[in-house]
């Protein structure tokens, strides 16, 4: 019978983690770095510089890219037409490209199985009609030449279908979920957590950052180049990550911390801080 003191070890020691110099004693986290809403009419001015950073410190990011982009709210900058020269180059380079949807755009306010929000463009839709889109964004990767080494899902929101489905379609990783660790499907399915919106220091763990840069400011984009010299010896990449946790397999307290982290994170602590301003606000005009 495994204890849950037993599930603790193993969490902290997975038993694959050399390869990313996790080892006993060593109780700090590793970190990936992921830009969402990556497409032809983004904010082009602060990516360059965001690129510039990357490049300074030798990052390898994840990039989840829309291969059909429909929503207006990122429609950012005018289109540029190398778009799909850039990201093969990026690919080139060792980044990882993620396939962030098919064009963006919700269709319903299903949670998915991560739960973290209330709209989706996959969720909670038939098996067809998530095909016929992942079949016809996965298409425009392959005129374009780009290998889809990845599955972001606009808003979080997929279901079990989706998860099949991108089996089925040989799509080797999802970034996405609230647990510690990464780990392994029987099958190769590889689920990386995506359990930051900013860098904050964090016990043993992989974390990967989840930034959006069209709203960005020259100061936020110096505040990302500070991030990175700061995270440096702790940054990683999905290879390594891949190589890493390629037979570690799911385990309870997983799914234990990533149920904690979503009812903590989204639904005890929003309402709290509405409660709160519900009570601190008005005082707080008062004084
Ligand atoms: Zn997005």
């Amino acid at each position: 019978m495994i204890t849950e003191l037993d599930q603790h070890r193993e969490t902290e020691n997975p038993p694959n983690a050399e390869g990313l110099g996790l080892g006993q004693g060593m109780p700090e986290g590793r970190y990936l770095v992921r830009f969402d809403d990556i497409c032809p009419t983004m904010n082009w001015a602060i990516w360059e510089g965001i690129e510039a950073h990357l490049e300074r410190f030798g990052v390898k990011p994840i990039l989840a890219v829309v291969p059909d982009n429909q929503d207006p709210k990122l429609r950012v900058d005018a289109p540029r037409a190398d778009f799909w020269d850039r990201v093969r180059g990026w690919q080139a380079k060792g980044y990882t490209i993620a396939i962030h949807g098919f064009q963006h755009v919700y269709v319903n306010k299903n949670p998915g199985i991560i739960g973290v929000t209330w709209q989706s463009e996959f969720a909670g839709l038939s098996r067809a009609e998530q095909e016929a889109k992942l079949r016809k964004g996965l298409a425009v990767f392959q005129e374009q030449g780009v290998r889809p080494d990845a599955w972001v899902a606009p808003s979080h929101s997929f279901d079990h279908t989706t998860v099949q489905l991108l089996r089925e379609l040989g799509i080797p990783v999802i970034s996405d979920g609230l647990g510690t660790w990464p780990y392994a499907e029987e099958d190769g399915l590889l689920w990386i957590p995506q359990q930051l919106w900013t860098f904050e220091p964090k016990p043993a763990g992989v974390w990967t950052v989840c930034l959006h840069h069209n709203s960005w400011t020259e100061r936020r984009l110096a505040w990302f180049g500070e991030m990175l010299e700061r995270y440096n010896p702790w940054m990683t990449e999905v290879e390594s990550v891949a190589r890493a946790f390629a037979e570690r397999r799911q385990t309870g307290w997983d799914r234990w911390q990533a149920k904690s982290r979503l009812l903590w994170g989204f639904r005890i602590r929003p309402v709290l801080a509405q409660a709160y301003r519900r009570v601190a606000g008005p005082r707080a005009v008062a004084e």
